[in-house]
């Protein structure tokens, strides 16, 4: 038998995860690990309480053609990065790694070259967090540095999109 390495172990959880978000135009799941043991999950969703893309019948940002990576606040949902920081406390994420899937909803593809929103960067950093595990395929991640995100300040330069 081939054993599943761990990193594409921990994105099929992190798949799972996603699974369970509430948005019509793309859904991501991630997981947060450290010393190998899940520390938080997290999924797009509204604000709990609120509606979600799926109880409204329409995602606001599909209806108003906004472009990816552009716009977030108009975004309903608690993006699956942050809710899966805010779901723990930092001591346990300090060092760890985040693993992040994406999927088109409407095609059920993969979101292919996908990275962390501009806000999402700021709370991964923040959190102290040190590698980003991004799925790209079933068998292909990138990883990324957080130490990049700090030294190459995107928003320094208003980069939109990604
Ligand atoms: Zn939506
Ligand atoms: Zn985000």
């Amino acid at each position: 038998m081939t054993r599943i390495d761990k990193e594409n172990y921990y994105l099929d959880i992190a798949e799972t995860v996603l699974e369970r978000g509430t948005c019509l135009r793309r859904n991501f799941g991630s997981i947060i690990v450290n010393n190998d043991q899940i520390v938080s999950t997290g999924y797009t969703g509204a604000p709990r309480g609120r509606k979600n893309c799926s109880d409204l019948g329409y995602c606001f940002r599909t209806k108003h053609n906004i472009p990816r990576g552009e716009r977030y606040e108009m975004c309903r949902s608690v993006h699956a990065e942050a809710n899966a920081i805010i779901h723990a406390a930092r001591d346990q994420m300090l060092g760890g790694k985040l693993y992040l899937v994406g999927k088109d909803a409407v095609t059920g593809e993969y979101v292919e070259n996908t990275n962390s929103c501009a806000m999402c960067k700021r709370m991964i950093i923040n959190a102290g967090i040190s590698k980003v595990i991004i799925r790209n395929n079933k068998t292909d991640y990138t990883v990324v540095d957080v130490n990049d995100w700090i030294e190459n300040d995107d928003s320094l330069v208003a980069a939109f999109g990604y």
